[in-house]
């Protein structure tokens, strides 16, 4: 935990030059910039929930980890030193430093819903409805700049599709976003449906407990098997280097590997398909139906692809501990689920791993001097701020490599533009669309093709979109942004200054 004095209680009223909302790993990184770069500037970080971490506070299932390295995951000012893939607890752990080191426990407000946002030209300021969620009292805050740090999902209710017979089910339901801490699972049958990354996350750190874990999927997903740390570690740890040597050695190490199997998702789709199965098939016994329960409709990288660290999930199924079902869910009934085929599952404890509600901007509704902001008719100024909405900034990390890496560039950003606009004496700047840009084609605000996990299909009509052209273009590629949002001129003319 943070060891410095948190937060004074607000009385409602105040007035800040910066808020952010949410203190998750996008949240404490944009504080750490503001910090940087206007360290006399008034700001404050809210949150809803009663900690930080954000999507690490959240979820406490069994054996929740990081899918992706932390070299990337970790931010660029800040060098990890642990192995690579991390349990949420040591995520959390290298937070609560990271909330030190920058002094921001009194700046963090806990437990603040943020339900509205207004803004004023007249005042050039944002005034913030806030709900504080213990007592459901209502607070006023303004801001001249709001940064939304609120990430891409709800908190509050994880996503569960509706299947005939829900209720009749006898045992217990649970959905890892809600993790009962009660939970006993030990010597309980237990089925998990889903396949994503969750689910691989589960399976293996329950496994040995329960009487049998079965994963039931209706189509299956790409996992690809790697060691909790990189290869180069060990030995380089044996050189003694300085901690940021070593960060920045193995962060670029995980980001060609990355980068290289990106490439390959695109260019040669087939043959990455054809190795991570072969891979697979090598950890599970003679005989298993890979083709059936682990090869995917779509195309590598389509939907994340799922690590599973030193094939733990594969070593379960080995065991007989756990198994996989590839189906359809008739219905649910007293003991269990009832399959497409006519097979019936039964389970003491049903996980419902289907993944998130999306929700955009935290669900904050926001108007803009008195009109609603319907955000499905706005345009992304290059994936951190929003047409026509002025002096506001949200962060958006990439699906196909860390989250994080896209923060520390888009908070690089954020902050350059905002150094520009007081360098002109202007309050506010405000993304705006030339004539020329007017009628460009609107495209979703990602391209199925290109991407397309079932969070955000089903959220597609409800966000912003995006253009044809830069600087309109929300890029999803680490490596082609990584050069470009740097390259980035605050004199962008599709940037309004006033
Ligand atoms: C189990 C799991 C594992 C993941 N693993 C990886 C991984 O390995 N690599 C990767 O790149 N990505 C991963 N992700 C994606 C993950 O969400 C991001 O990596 C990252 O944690 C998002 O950080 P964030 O701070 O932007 O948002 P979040 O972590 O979602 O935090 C947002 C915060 O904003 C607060 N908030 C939201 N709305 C409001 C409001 N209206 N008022 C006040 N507060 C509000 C929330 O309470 C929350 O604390 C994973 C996601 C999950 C669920």
């Amino acid at each position: 935990m943070p060891t410095s004095t948190p937060a004074a209680p607000l009385s409602g009223g105040e007035t800040f030059d910066f808020l952010i909302i949410g203190a998750g790993i996008s949240g404490i990184g944009a504080a750490h910039h503001l910090r940087q770069r206007f360290p006399d500037s008034r700001f404050a970080l809210l949150d809803a929930m009663e900690g930080f971490g954000g999507t690490w506070w959240t979820h406490r299932y069994p054996g929740a980890r990081s899918d992706s390295d932390l070299y990337t995951y970790g931010y660029g000012f800040k060098p990890w030193r642990g192995r690579s893939i991390a349990t949420a607890d040591e995520i959390r752990a290298y937070l609560a430093e990271a909330i030190d080191e920058n002094d921001l426990a009194p700046r963090i407000h806990y437990g603040h819903k943020v339900t509205a946002a207004d803004w004023s030209s007249d005042d050039a300021c944002w005034t913030l409805r806030v709900q504080r969620v213990g007592s459901g009292e209502t607070l006023t805050l303004t801001t001249r700049f709001l940064w939304m740090c609120s990430g891409y999902y709800d908190h509050d209710k994880g996503y569960t599709p509706e299947w005939p017979g829900f209720e009749d089910f006898t045992g217990r339901i649970v959905h890892p976003q809600h993790w009962p801490e009660d939970l006993d699972y030990a010597g309980k049958r237990v089925v998990v449906i889903g396949s994503g990354a969750t689910a691989a996350t589960l399976i293996p750190a329950l496994a040995d407990s329960v009487e049998h874990i079965t994963m039931l999927q209706r189509s299956p997903t790409f996992f690809s098997a790697q060691p909790w740390a990189h290869e180069l570690e060990a030995p380089l740890r044996k050189l003694g280097l300085p901690d940021e040597w070593m960060h920045e050695i193995l962060r670029r190490a995980h980001l060609v590997r990355n980068a290289e199997v990106v490439h390959m998702s695109f260019a040669q789709p087939e043959a990455l398909r054809a190795y991570l199965i072969d891979q697979i098939r090598a950890q599970l016994p003679e005989g298993f139906d890979v083709d059936k329960h682990f090869n995917p409709r779509y195309r590598p990288w389509q939907q994340r692809v799922a690590v599973v660290p030193e094939g733990d999930l594969f070593a379960a199924i080995r065991a007989g501990k756990a198994s996989v079902v590839t189906d359809t869910i008739e219905r649910f009934d007293a003991t269990g689920i009832r399959l497409g085929s006519g097979e019936h599952l039964d389970a003491d404890i049903i996980v419902t791993a289907t993944g998130f509600n999306l929700q955009l901007f935290g669900g904050v509704s926001f108007r803009v001097d008195g009109e609603p902001v319907d955000f499905s008719r706005h345009i992304t100024y290059r994936g951190v701020m929003i047409n026509d909405v002025p002096n506001m900034a949200y962060m958006q990390g990439y699906f196909r490599s860390s989250w994080t890496l896209r923060i520390d560039l888009a908070c690089d950003l954020i902050c350059r533009i905002v150094e520009h606009m007081r360098s002109q004496g202007r309050n506010v700047v405000v993304p705006t669309l030339s004539n020329g840009d007017a009628d460009m084609q609107r495209l979703p605000w990602i391209d199925p093709e290109n991407f397309n996990a079932g969070y955000v299909v089903r959220a597609q009509s409800r966000m912003y979109r995006q253009g044809d052209r830069a600087p309109w273009k929300h890029d999803m590629e680490y490596h082609e942004e990584r050069t470009v949002l740097p390259t980035v001129r605050p004199e962008d003319e599709a940037l309004a200054y006033r």
